[in-house]
């Protein structure tokens, strides 16, 4: 099969150009405060080229109806590509299967599916799950409930100042009562990058499945799930330039075979009485109900443009990027930034003396400059850094070192305000 559709590729004509890319984006042409859009905040969702856009356009003026058993053209059309978005997907992550790709509405879901699919049906009374003081609310609230529901425990992997995980502890974490470990692969608040291969291969010494948060690493480095041998990958398609309201869920097929569905209707059957039902083989046991087809194209499509580009000289450009700005932030007197880990992607939280996150995020606005201000969903890390709140400005491969300094002369400005 051909992956990578020839019409999806960007057009750039040295190694890296990023105004061939921009040139892809439309919304990057916006004016906004009659400034031109300088969009920061990537990390919360990413925009999508024209390749995306018109993937979408061309699905649902020429191939779009229900999937599966349907006979006819369209529904045959729409099952096959809606399967084919599956295998992209698959070769992006490096799944050994199709069926290990699970299509969910994003990374909450897919934790979600986790948790009740595999934790509600092997977490007992008395077991102890393992999280990370970084992990983003999606990767703690779904635990805690189980915790609750099943009298079983949280431990919590402590950080370093720097906002680092301090493995050695996550280490000690370890007992006979361990059952479950969730890490966040990269911190969306500080941009660390966690050591989770080594960490999963700590836990599977032990016999100890891993889920990896994968939300902020999959549009920022190429993942390998055979490679870190994690048991479940959690990622959102609108991060990742793709559509919102689709996601996946990886899962090692042993191990989705094992669990209980998470939500029942129609599609995750293969037959239905009153007296029993059987379910679907996997990956569709778990994909109940008409599934968002037009988006899981769409992410497909999206995924084949980032191939294109290459996810290693996407994590190098945006490397540069973040030393860029690192540097000249550090310049700046008042101005902290909050997570200095040695291993980053390129996330650039913040706090400046005497300004209120919220403020530095609506002036900044009004140089067409769009950040992320507040605790993004990571109140733990918030608490443990002492800060109630901080400016976040997240980078993609289409930001530009001259919209680095756009941000910097706005954090001036910022400056003279309130001084
Ligand atoms: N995990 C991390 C690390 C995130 O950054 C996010 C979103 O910001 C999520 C999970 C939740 O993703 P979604 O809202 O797409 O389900």
């Amino acid at each position: 099969m051909k992956l990578i559709d020839s019409a999806l590729k960007p057009e750039f004509t040295s190694m890296f150009d990023v105004e061939h890319i921009r040139a892809d984006f439309p919304i990057l042409k916006l004016q906004v405060e009659g400034k031109p859009l300088v969009y920061l905040d990537n990390a919360a969702s990413s925009q999508m080229p024209q390749q995306v856009i018109d993937r979408l356009v061309r699905y649902q003026t020429s191939e779009h109806a229900n999937i599966n058993r349907g006979v006819h053209y369209l529904s045959e059309t729409a099952t096959a590509e809606y399967e084919s978005a599956r295998r992209r997907l698959q070769h992006f992550i490096n799944a050994r299967e199709d069926r290990e790709v699970v299509f969910t509405s994003g990374t909450t879901d897919s934790i979600n599916l986790v948790m009740h699919g595999y934790g509600r049906k092997y977490i007992r009374a008395g077991d102890e799950i393992i999280l990370t003081t970084l992990e983003h609310h999606s990767n703690i609230v779904p635990w805690q409930m189980l915790a609750e529901e099943k009298g079983a425990k949280i431990r919590v992997v402590p950080i370093s100042d720097a906002g680092e995980l301090l493995v050695d502890e996550y280490e000690k974490l370890f007992n006979a009562r361990t059952k479950f470990v969730g890490v966040l692969h990269v911190s969306n608040a500080l941009g660390t990058i966690n050591p989770v291969k080594e960490m999963i291969a700590f836990a599977h010494a032990r016999g100890v499945p891993v889920l990896v948060d994968g939300a902020q690493a999959a549009p920022h480095m190429a993942v390998d799930v055979q490679d870190l041998d994690c048991d479940f990958y959690a990622f959102s398609g609108h991060k990742l330039c793709g559509p919102t309201g689709i996601g996946v869920l990886y899962g090692k097929a042993e191990l989705l075979e094992r669990m209980q569905p998470f939500k029942g209707g129609g599609d995750m059957i293969l037959s239905v009485t009153f007296e029993k039902t059987t379910y679907n083989s996997i990956p569709h046991k778990f994909e109940a109900g008409t599934p968002p087809i037009a988006a899981a194209i769409g992410l497909g499509a999206a995924v084949d443009y980032l191939s294109a580009i290459g996810l290693d000289t996407i994590s190098a450009y945006e490397l540069k990027l973040l030393n860029y700005a690192t540097e000249q932030i550090s310049n700046l007197p008042g101005v902290r930034v909050i997570g200095t880990a040695a291993r980053k992607t390129a996330v650039l939280s913040f706090v400046m003396e005497g300004v209120h996150p919220h403020d530095i995020g609506t002036l900044l606005n009004h140089e067409g400059v769009a950040v992320r201000t507040g605790h993004h969903c990571v109140q733990p890390v918030m608490l443990r850094l002492r800060v109630p709140a901080t400016a976040r400005a997240s980078f993609a491969f289409y930001n530009t070192m001259a919209e680095v300094d756009t941000l910097i002369s706005g954090i001036r400005t910022v400056q003279k305000v309130f001084t």
